[in-house]
């Protein structure tokens, strides 16, 4: 048996399967355990006796009990093969651990891989509460057009404010991984698509980053139609950036997307361009307005003959395609000088204008 067919999603790495660590169990029609390996009784302190003994919906949280039954009644019928479900489950000491199950059936008993997600779960409250207007924060950089030699348009960053008070402001790399673990990633990207929308309703024209998530979630598409026919904001003012490594592992979701927001006037950009080289026919297929090179070209540019070369064929690459580009991350004047020789429409950086607050 192989360890995918519990995964809901690569990305759930964690929830990927662990003899040592997790549990297995078989169960009968009547919801009784009929076998149980050594890891219930490492994680709950219940012997495998006592766990045999009750009806397994004896150890499940009251709260969780309705929908546990409606699952279990799922891996009973056909057509399912495997279901997955969390409930919480009592330990002998009292308290509740989260757990994952992911079951299946083979017509008389049923089957369970089941893993302890409690940790993930507490992590998931914690960040919960702290992905709200209190403590979110919209932050700003500047996009110049480096031909006009003004600011075009401005990319939204998201930042956390600390829990401790003070002034502490924690950075997307520190926050942002747990937070797509947990599932709640659209709750940010929404966040910022309203600070992007009520910018965009003032005249200025907004940069918003989507997830991988988001961009597979029609829900969001359905509601940002909406939001931006509500706040009278013109669609040519914001610009949703989408990573080329998303784009590419989701490129349908991507295009129907981009598709959709585009037939209203929003246009795309595809964030740190050149990391996800394979092909570039997937381009064509995209309704792409700009390529933003990613910082790991720039970064080095003085001083790497391969990155110079990576920037000056993304750019004729852009020229064929009628897209336009953006360099990302410039420090210092010697690289801009190689950008504007170079042809690159648009340059963001420290050396343009560091992320600031929005106010
Ligand atoms: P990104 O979209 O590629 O954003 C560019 C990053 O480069 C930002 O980091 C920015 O602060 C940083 N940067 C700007 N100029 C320079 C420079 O001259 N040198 C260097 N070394 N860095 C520069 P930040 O704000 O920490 O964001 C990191 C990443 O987090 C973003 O990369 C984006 O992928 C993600 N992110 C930020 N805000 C959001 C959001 O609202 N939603 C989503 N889904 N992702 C976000
Ligand atoms: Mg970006
Ligand atoms: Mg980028």
């Amino acid at each position: 048996m192989g360890a995918d067919w519990i995964m809901d999603r690569d990305r759930d790495a964690d929830l990927r399967f662990d003899f040592a660590r997790d549990l297995l169990c078989a169960a009968d029609a009547n919801g009784y355990f009929t076998s149980l390996n050594g890891g219930w009784e490492r994680l709950l302190g219940w012997t495998v006796e006592e766990l045999m003994a009750r009806p397994l919906l004896d150890f499940v949280h009251p709260a969780d009990r309705d929908r546990t039954l409606e699952e279990t009644a799922k891996v009973a019928g056909r057509g399912e093969p495997v279901v997955h479900f969390e409930n919480r489950c009592r330990a002998r000491g009292g308290e509740w651990r989260w757990l994952r199950w992911s079951a299946r059936s083979d017509g008389q008993a049923w089957f369970a891989v089941v893993i302890d997600i409690t940790e993930r779960k507490d992590t998931e409250a914690r960040l919960r509460a702290l992905l709200t207007d209190d403590h979110l924060l919209a932050y700003t950089q500047p996009i110049l057009d480096q031909r006009r030699r003004s600011v075009a348009q401005e990319e939204l960053l998201v930042r956390l404010r600390g829990s401790r008070g003070g002034d502490e402001v924690i950075a997307p790399a520190d926050f942002l991984p747990d937070v797509e673990r947990c599932g709640l990633i659209g709750v940010v990207d929404r966040w910022m698509v309203a600070q992007g929308v009520a910018l965009a309703a003032r005249g200025r024209r907004a940069e918003v980053n989507l997830s991988a998530r988001s961009i597979g979630d029609q829900g969001l598409a359905a509601e940002l139609e909406e939001t931006i026919a509500r706040s009278g904001a013109s669609a040519e003012n914001l610009i949703f950036e989408i990573t080329e490594t998303a784009a590419i592992e989701h490129l349908d979701e991507a295009r129907d997307f981009a598709d959709r927001l585009t037939r209203l006037g929003c246009r795309f950009a595809l964030d740190d361009f050149g990391t996800g080289f394979g092909s570039l026919t997937y381009l064509r297929r995209l309704p792409v307005g700009y390529l933003k090179i990613d910082t790991s070209f720039v970064t080095g540019l003085a001083s790497s003959r391969e990155d110079r070369a990576m920037v000056r064929g993304i750019v004729a690459i852009a020229r064929e395609l009628g897209v336009l580009t953006v360099a990302e991350g410039i420090e210092d004047a010697a690289t801009l000088g190689l950008l504007r020789d170079y042809g690159v429409d648009y340059v963001q950086g420290y050396l343009i204008g560091p992320p600031v607050p929005l106010t």
